[in-house]
């Protein structure tokens, strides 16, 4: 297997920012905010209705809102543009990838995240939702995306 996150036991992973390859030019982070699904997880949950959003996995809306505020908070407010590479939310909607160069220490990551968070609890709009700078301007959730962070916070760090 060539893809190195598909080689990690995502039965025992849980919530947590984890640097996952430190490589020479850039380092790869997973900021992994939900547990994966579990075997024998899906058919209990299906037999009461489904996963709420949020509740157990990002909806996508919130996986687009936060990837505004993530981006331009980091990248702009807390002035980390030149260390960070790429960030952008996993298919599985279970968290986000992170790439930065290899001067950005760990702490410093971990620190800026955890302000970030904070301010997105506080926001009051999403930056870039407007059709000349996003895909989808109107495919958000501003509320969703808060009350995720608002739980990050109190579990990630
Ligand atoms: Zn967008």
């Amino acid at each position: 297997m060539k893809v190195e996150s598909f080689t990690i036991d995502h039965k025992t992973l849980l919530p947590g920012i984890y640097l996952r390859k430190r490589g020479e030019t850039y380092h790869t982070y997973d900021i992994r905010m939900f547990r994966p699904l579990s075997d024998g997880e899906l058919e209990s949950v299906e037999a009461n209705g489904g996963f709420p959003d949020n509740e157990r996995f990002l909806s996508p809306k919130t996986a687009h809102t936060l990837e505004h505020l993530l981006a331009f908070h980091l990248r702009d407010t807390l002035n980390l543009d030149s260390s960070l590479i790429y960030i952008g939310p996993m298919g599985c909607l279970t968290g986000f990838y992170i790439i930065t160069s290899p001067e950005l220490p760990r702490q410093k990551l971990v620190e800026s995240l955890k302000l970030v968070f904070g301010m997105i609890c506080e926001a009051k709009n999403i930056p870039a939702a407007t059709s000349g700078e996003c895909g989808n301007y109107a495919f958000n959730d501003l509320e969703g995306a808060k009350s995720v962070s608002k739980r990050l916070l109190e579990t990630l760090f």
